[in-house]
């Protein structure tokens, strides 16, 4: 963009962003083939909740859907209703199902409500007795304690032959609570009781594994998988290498680089003495950013149990972050370096390629799933690779 005025030269604000996030359409769906590919005779659906595990459902959809994905998960409606116009063939349920009152933003836009519960039910077979036959899909508790319905009313439901014939439910699906834990006993109890209940529904597809449920194997496949966080390049499976593919990249870029003396403190609290001279970058990303204060290297709770504070990687070296992460702003020890390769300007990787996302959450005694979803409002975002198709 120039304003029609021929004296300034272009430029792309990702070039000079203060943070960035890249995210790798390309990779993205390479992962979901791959996760329809381990998913055997089981059809992979994609599941895109909480804006696509924070790193934009419109573009990581319209490339889900390119990709082959044709039944996508949300959890809100509202959702379902961003997807819709990059998924226009797709069956899209929407996991915490339907109020009184959301009827028009299901119709419209073609939805399908994931019923979580008696009263969800009983308000969907007025809804139905009204408006005739649509789809819907039934969540069945098998061990979680979250949505669903208990077992013996599911089992009953199936057998009801009172239910009106305008009750047309596509898909009946459960949660595993432990499938990232293969030793778990818990697996198997639940993978028992949801054979039950797809028995009783017989003919309606029927869904259990999420992505750590697809490594599980194929007896956990059933109809269709239900993939979300190994899209995106995240663990899946704990103490297993992960084999999916790195999607998401945060980099932050160094403010200012300073010297600071043996035995001056870093950050708020003085939580951080230095033992040595020390050259700091200092970088702009903070808790604001999801960067989470837990990452920090002292001054918190939580590195009493986890000493290791997270690391970021610059320029091929692993740098740690020291003293309290603040809200805009982070300081990682670049003694190390050379000055050469630790300057002002420079971007930091937070997490990618070079730095597992993973490894960054266990710093905050977290997991993937909670770096990707706070990635707030600040970083310039470039997508590249399929979607530019
Ligand atoms: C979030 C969610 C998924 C996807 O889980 P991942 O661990 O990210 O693969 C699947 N099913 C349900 C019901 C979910 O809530």
């Amino acid at each position: 963009m120039t304003d029609g005025r021929d004296d300034l030269v272009e430029t792309d604000p990702f070039d000079f962003a203060p943070l960035r996030l890249t995210v790798d359409l390309q990779a993205l769906a390479d992962n979901w083939r791959d996760m329809a590919h381990r998913s055997g005779k089981a059809r992979a659906s994609a599941v895109v909740k909480a804006d696509a595990y924070g790193l934009g459902i419109e573009d990581c959809g319209v490339t889900l859907y390119h990709a082959g994905a044709r039944d996508f998960f949300v959890a809100a409606a509202s959702e379902g209703a961003t997807l819709r116009p990059y998924a226009p063939e797709a069956r899209i349920f929407v996991l915490s199902g339907i109020w009184p009152g959301q009827e028009e933003i299901f119709f419209e836009n073609d939805l399908v409500p994931v019923l979580a519960s008696e009263e969800q039910l009983a308000f969907w077979m007025s809804v139905i007795s009204e408006r005739g036959p649509y789809p819907c899909a039934l969540q069945v508790d098998t061990g979680f304690n979250r949505l669903g319905l208990a077992m013996a009313d599911a089992l009953a439901l199936a057998d009801d032959v009172s239910r009106p014939a305008s009750f047309d439910p596509v898909l009946v699906l459960s949660h595993l609570h432990s499938g990232d834990t293969p030793s778990s006993e818990t697996n198997r109890q639940q993978l028992d009781s949801f054979r039950q209940v797809s028995a009783a529904f017989e003919g309606i597809e029927s869904s259990l594994a999420a992505s750590a449920g697809i490594f599980l194997g194929s007896e956990y496949h059933f109809d269709l998988t239900r993939p979300g966080i190994a899209l995106y390049g995240g663990e899946a499976v704990n103490g297993v290498a992960n084999p999916m593919r790195p999607v998401a990249t945060a980099e932050a870029r160094i403010v200012q680089i300073r010297t600071a003396k043996a035995g001056e403190t870093v950050s708020y609290g003085a939580t951080h003495r230095l033992t040595r001279d020390s050259r700091l970058a200092i970088a702009a990303v903070g808790y604001a950013d999801g960067y989470l204060r837990n990452l920090s290297g002292s001054g918190i709770p939580l590195r009493n149990a986890v000493p290791q504070s997270a690391h970021a990687f610059l320029n091929g070296h692993r740098i740690p972050v020291i003293g309290r992460i603040t809200m805009d702003l982070t300081i990682f020890d670049v003694t190390d370096l050379p000055a050469t390769v630790a300057q002002a300007g420079d971007y930091i990787e937070l997490f990618g390629p070079n730095m597992a996302l993973d490894e960054v959450a266990r710093a905050a005694g977290t997991i993937g799933y909670e770096l990707l979803t706070s990635l707030g409002l600040r970083y310039e975002r470039q997508y590249f690779g399929e979607g530019d198709l």
